[in-house]
């Protein structure tokens, strides 16, 4: 038998016990729970085939009550002696995906970056569009190309045309940018005519990750009007390994920045809460920004609502991300486009003046919040290196 070593303030405590999927040698992926520098393997420990799944799904898909069970018992497993053969050092296992993605749906909660991208795109006008106060700006984004932290990101080509120039032309996209952005994980649905009150977000939502919504600026100024995204962002968006339970994240709610004018009764909470989350973004291992996801003007459970208002139907493994991330300083603007003004303002990154991404580089982002310990958790990483575009 083994006893976990979890160190005091490690990011990953019993306070934390966030999910995904991994693999060992030989053996096929399934569910494990990642405790300090270790993953405990819930399909050896737990006897419920539902772990023994490449994905998240099924377990998500049994509902609130069972989340809540499994990780109550998760914390006296991982509390006492386990054995052997279901703890494995986290540096020696394989991550996967953790979500099988159903739909993939982005949005644009934070007021600064909306106002930010509105005084760069239309300096001549209102910063924010008439609708932005009233509900969560959003666009359907392409599931099955999200992708594990980890995975390279291939320069994507496109038709892109500066404001200078007569006619598109298609290549390489030249102003590769990211998005730090925090996801929200759907374990239960809802049914098609159906709507999902912001009061119930925690019956349906399961946990949080990190995102990274790679962009391509040049495309994405070409093609968006009037539309909004699509190739400029759908081929490839990051998410992290492990899945932070929401149940993990009671100590981090704080109250909204502020709504005015109020929101329509279907987007009203009784009580209506943000999440005190900073994120770090690293460029080439050097930090330019922490983003403070507290700063968010619309909810994650504002957001459901909106998402289902219609009586769309939503389902297990529905990823919705906020929006990037953004906050009033300089310092904590979620992407590049921000940070650099366009451009305009480079960045020093390893002694050279950068805008946007160049083949070769990385980025990471990390995140930590308060936890109901008195410490902090960690949401781990969400990393990616950019290749170079591949024309045919
Ligand atoms: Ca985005």
């Amino acid at each position: 038998m083994t006893r976990i070593d979890i160190p005091e303030g490690s990011p990953f405590g019993l306070a934390n016990l966030p999910y995904g999927v991994f693999s060992t040698p030989g053996s096929a992926p399934r569910v494990g729970v990642r405790v300090a520098d270790s993953v405990v393997d819930l399909a050896a420990t737990l006897g419920d085939d539902v772990f023994a799944q490449p994905s998240l799904n099924a377990f998500m898909a049994q509902g609130r009550a069972r989340w809540d069970e499994v990780r109550s018992r998760v914390r006296d497993l991982v509390s006492g002696d386990v054995p052997d053969d279901a703890v494995h050092p986290v540096s020696e296992v394989r991550p996967h995906l953790p979500v099988e993605v159903a739909d993939y749906v982005d949005f644009y909660a934070s007021e600064h970056h909306a106002s930010n991208l509105g005084r760069l795109f239309r300096p001549d006008a209102e910063p924010l569009m008439p609708n932005w106060k009233h509900l969560p700006v959003g666009y359907h984004g392409r599931a099955g190309t999200v992708v594990l932290s980890g995975t390279d990101i291939v320069r994507p080509c496109g038709q892109r045309k500066a404001p200078d120039e007569q006619a598109p032309t298609f290549g390489p996209s030249r102003r590769l940018d990211i998005e730090a952005e925090l996801g929200f994980v759907v374990g239960t649905g809802s049914p098609l005519g159906s709507t999902v009150s912001p009061d119930s977000f925690p019956d349906h939502v399961f946990g949080a990750v990190l995102v990274n919504d790679w962009s391509a600026r040049d495309i994405q100024a070409w093609e968006y009007v009037p539309l909004g995204p699509n190739l400029g962002k759908s081929f490839a968006t990051s998410i992290s390994p492990w899945v932070v339970p929401l149940a993990a994240l009671e100590a981090a709610r704080v109250p909204l920045p502020g709504q005015d004018p109020e929101p329509l009764p279907y987007l009203a909470e009784r009580e209506s809460w943000g999440l005190d989350i900073e994120v770090v973004v690293e460029w080439n291992g050097q930090e330019v920004a922490r983003p403070p996801y507290r700063e968010m003007y619309w909810s994650p459970a504002q957001m459901l609502a909106h998402l289902t208002a219609n009586g769309a139907s939503s389902r297990t493994g529905d990823l919705y991300a906020s929006g990037t991330i953004s906050g009033p300083d300089k310092h904590q603007r979620g992407a590049f486009i921000e940070l650099t003004w366009n451009g305009r303002e480079p960045l020093e990154i390893g002694g050279e003046q950068r805008t946007f991404l160049e083949d070769g580089d990385e980025v990471v982002f990390t995140a930590s919040a308060p936890s109901t310990d008195g410490g902090r958790l960690g949401f781990g990483e969400v990393r990616g290196r950019v290749l170079p575009a591949r024309q045919s």
